[in-house]
Formats: structure tokens, C-alpha cells, sequence
């Protein structure tokens, strides 16, 4: 693992012992023979095609999420579905409270609308920080990124070094997907799905900084839909290829 090239979107990734065919299921198996159990797929609830085609690799991968205390009630909907259909147990961190009770005493519920600063405190203590211990003692993790979701994303490769935590293996199987391929997949095999994707959500996260999109939009301009569409990103997702 010690020549992980940094930066690239190439299929075959140089010292990582992958060289398949992009695809997810196949980027999957790769990272659940190699990592297993100290791997982890990070899912957020906006759909749930990721986990369908990681259970069928491994029925006892593990799943986390992390509950920000803003979410909205369709996620949670999405997550508990997930667990009947999957047969998975997720597993929650939520914000440490302390922080949380010091932010919202302090500078009020809505202070993340004030600036950007102010935003990224919200994310830090509601997000960021409870990532960090979810990926405590892990090797590795698996997200549901995709380069078409944002022009934050768009030179995602599909395995990078993460230096945000440690220089653990991140793993972007759908990287080359589009939300259409999502979506079909999700009803050729009836997944269960955030029931808020049918109201124009095409990024969901916490519901107070979450909005529909129009027709055209960027599929990101329903987050932080105040701010520039380049400061779109909570800090859960650096941009290792750059490092
Ligand atoms: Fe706070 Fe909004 Fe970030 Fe959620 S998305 S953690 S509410 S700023």
C-alpha cells in the first residue's frame, strides 16, 4: 500500500492491488477482500445502492452514518428500511454534546446562515468530528461520492489516500456513476430510497440547509444554497488528489 498514487482518476490505481474494471461491484469486492473488517462504508441515506451491492459482497460489512441532530425524517425513514432490507445494523455517532449545547447557547440554532465561518463551525461539531471517531482504528472506509454530483467532485478518483484522517484508503466506487444509473438501479432492484429524492432533494443532508432544486441547477445548489457553489463541501470530504 506504500506507492498509493495520489491524484489520479485512472482505473488501475498503482500500489494499491486494484486493477479491475472501475465498475462498483467490482472496486467493492477489491476493498471488502483486502480491508475487511477494518473498513467501514459511510452512507448518508439518499439512497441506498451502495449498501445493496456491498451486502451482496459481504452480507457483515459495516455501516455508519452520522446523525448531525438536523437531519431530516426521511433519512432516518431511508436508514431504517435499509436495516430490514439489508439485515444490517448501522452504526450512529452523533456530535459530542458538550459542543453542540456550547454552539446553540452560544450563537443561537441558526448561526451557520450568518457567514461561512460560521458554517463550517456548525459542520465541524455536528459532522466532522464525529467522522473522525467513526474512522478511529479503521484502514480503510467506503463513501457514495460521485464526480457528477458537484464541480467540487469532478477529478474524484476511485481510491485515494485520505490525509484528512491519518492516511487511511478511501475508497469512491460509484465515482464514475451518474444519479440516472443511481436511480435506475434503485428501481430495477427496489431499493429503499430518501422518499425527500421525489420533492426535488438531489443532495440531501441536514434538513435546515437543505433545499429542493430547480430545473438546470447544479445537483449541489440545494446545500448551503446561500453560499458560493465552490464552498460547497462540510469538511467531511478533503480533496486528497491535490496533497
Ligand atoms: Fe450545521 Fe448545516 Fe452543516 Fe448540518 S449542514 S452541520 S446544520 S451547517
Amino acid at each position: 500500500m506504500d506507492n498509493l498514487r495520489v491524484g489520479t482518476r485512472d482505473q488501475t490505481v498503482n500500489g494499491t492491488g486494484y486493477s479491475g474494471n472501475g465498475e462498483p461491484q467490482d472496486v467493492l469486492r477489491w476493498a471488502l477482500a483486502e480491508f475487511h473488517p477494518d473498513i467501514a462504508l459511510a452512507a448518508s441515506f439518499e439512497n441506498t445502492v451502495l449498501i445493496d451491492m456491498a451486502t451482496r459482497v459481504r452480507p457483515d460489512v459495516r455501516v455508519f452514518s452520522i446523525d448531525t441532530g438536523r437531519l431530516p425524517e426521511e433519512t432516518f425513514q431511508c436508514a431504517a428500511e435499509a436495516e430490514r432490507r439489508f439485515g444490517i445494523r448501522v452504526e450512529w455517532f452523533l456530535p459530542e454534546r458538550a459542543a453542540v449545547e456550547g454552539l446553540v447557547n452560544g450563537k443561537g440554532v441558526y448561526s451557520f446562515r450568518e457567514n461561512l465561518d460560521a458554517r463550517r463551525q456548525c459542520c465541524r461539531i455536528r459532522k466532522v468530528e464525529p467522522l473522525e471517531r467513526a474512522l478511529r482504528g479503521l484502514r480503510a472506509w467506503i463513501t457514495g461520492l460521485r464526480r457528477d454530483e458537484a464541480e467540487t467532485r469532478r477529478e474524484l478518483p476511485l481510491v485515494e489516500r485520505d490525509m484528512a484522517h491519518g492516511g487511511i484508503v478511501k475508497i469512491n466506487p460509484m465515482a464514475s456513476w451518474t444519479g440516472l444509473q443511481v436511480r435506475e438501479y434503485t428501481l430495477q432492484h427496489k431499493l429503499p430510497y430518501n422518499r425527500l429524492s421525489e420533492c426535488g432533494y438531489t443532495s440531501i443532508g441536514c434538513a435546515c440547509c437543505t433545499r429542493p432544486i430547480e430545473p438546470g441547477e447544479d445537483p449541489r445548489a440545494g446545500r448551503w444554497w446561500w453560499e458560493a457553489s465552490e464552498h460547497k463541501e462540510c469538511g467531511l470530504h478533503v480533496n486528497n488528489w491535490q496533497i
